[in-house]
């Protein structure tokens, strides 16, 4: 519900190809990628976790084509799956193949360990007769020999040359329906090698900080490389490559589109205050609880939770809804505006209720049904507190009249 302020939909103009039904780069929307981690072979395992990774927010989902069975079990997955399938290939090219006979909506091809020519080159003609896109998945921990051997390390230059070494075998069928990454595990060398290849190519670019680890270190790294290309207008599709149930995966992927004003928002927007030496409840518990019982209504709004009613309704007045805390009392406010004054142990069911009412009259109704007296009410409470904890509760002002009196202001 909330309104974006300043715009980053801003993106680097990139080709467009459709990997199954959904379309990336060209100014499509930014997709959120994750990768089962079932064996592919187990199909209904394999299927219950794609669910949860689309509802979770994953666009498009990649399994591994490792074996015989995955292929197989990728055969009867793909016709079930709520999203495109991208199949994952490592050394044998015939499972890429195989794949491709499984229906998958796109291959990803790992140039460092699938090398010889002639395979490859048979891949993405059987691909283009298809009309099946590939991913040229460069990764720094698995380049070709020669390219360690030519930069010395994992270099920029080194990752871009692997990917356009890639492209160039693709182009001699005349295959050019492709995505590329080019992922490091070290976020400086991502976003450098990333930025090369952004200047080099203008086909669409799948983003991702490669074995990021475990939350929340691992979501750090991965929206430290991720995001910081994003707000320059490179990529268009991202996976969060985590240590942990692939749901986190797709929650944190599309989280950060939608922190970022790049997708619209599917679901709750929790913003709390830190909480301070003001604060008159228990911010902690309350943003959990109120995170907890709001996510399992699926809204798509921003809900504040701030400690204290002095400052929280104007800090969060960009929120939909809000509540602070007062002295033994919650103000419940929408877009800044106190709508209520509720008791402190009713904090959090007024704030579930008026979300509730919210999405069903929209802002301006509910602005319109606020209670008449919770302004005044709110102001009284307000006061209140100014008395018993001072308005000041960091002696600013007189610390500054004492600094302005020491360099020789005038008041
Ligand atoms: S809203 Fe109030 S309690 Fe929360 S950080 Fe700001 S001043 Fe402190």
């Amino acid at each position: 519900m909330s309104r974006p302020v300043v715009d980053l939909a801003m993106r680097k103009a990139t080709k467009q190809i459709m990997v199954g039904k959904v379309p990336v780069g060209g100014g499509a929307p930014i997709t959120v990628q994750s990768m089962t981690t079932t064996k592919t072979a187990d199909v209904e395992g394999t299927l219950a976790q794609i669910y949860a990774l689309y509802a979770a927010g994953a666009d498009i989902v990649r399994c591994t084509c490792n074996d015989l069975e995955a292929a197989e079990g990728l055969a009867q997955i793909v016709p079930r799956s709520p999203v495109p399938i991208v199949a994952d290939i490592h050394f044998h090219y015939e499972m890429a193949l195989a794949a491709l006979e499984a229906g998958v909506a796109c291959l990803r091809l790992n140039p460092g360990n699938l090398r010889k020519p002639e395979e490859i080159k048979l891949v993405a003609s059987e691909a283009k007769d298809r009309g099946v896109p590939i991913r040229i998945g460069v990764n720094a921990g698995s380049l070709h020999p020669e390219l360690y051997k030519k930069y010395g390390n994992a270099t920029p230059e080194a990752m871009v040359e692997s990917a356009l070494r890639e492209l160039a075998l693709f182009g001699e069928v005349g295959f050019d329906d492709v995505k590329i990454s080019v992922k490091a595990s070290n976020v400086p060398l991502m976003i450098e090698s990333y930025r090369a290849l952004s200047e080099a190519v203008n086909y669409p670019l799948h983003l991702g900080v490669t074995e990021a680890g475990p939350p929340p270190s691992g979501i750090v790294k991965a929206t430290a490389g991720i995001a910081t290309l994003l707000a320059e207008g490179i990529g268009d599709t991202i996976r969060y490559s985590l240590t942990a149930d692939p749901v986190e995966e797709a929650r944190a992927g599309r989280q950060l589109l939608e922190a970022l004003g790049l997708r619209e928002r599917k679901g709750l927007d929790l913003i709390a205050c830190p909480s301070c030496g003001r604060a008159e409840i228990d911010v902690i518990a309350l943003a959990k609880e109120a995170q907890r019982r709001l996510e399992e209504t699926g809204y798509p709004i921003q809900v504040a939770v701030m400690g204290c009613v002095v400052n929280g309704p104007g800090e969060a007045r960009e929120a939909d809804l809000g509540i602070a805390g007062g002295k033994h009392k919650g103000h419940l406010f929408i877009r800044g505006k106190i709508v209520r004054v509720v008791k402190e142990e009713e904090m959090i069911d007024a704030l579930l209720s008026e979300a509730e009412k919210l999405m069903e009259e929209g802002v301006e109704a509910r602005l319109a049904a606020a209670d008449p007296n919770a302004e005044a009410e709110a102001r009284a409470d307000r006061e209140a507190l100014f008395e018993l904890r001072g308005q000041d509760a960091n002696l600013s002002s007189q610390k500054i009249e004492r600094i302005r009196k020491r360099l020789g202001g005038t008041e």
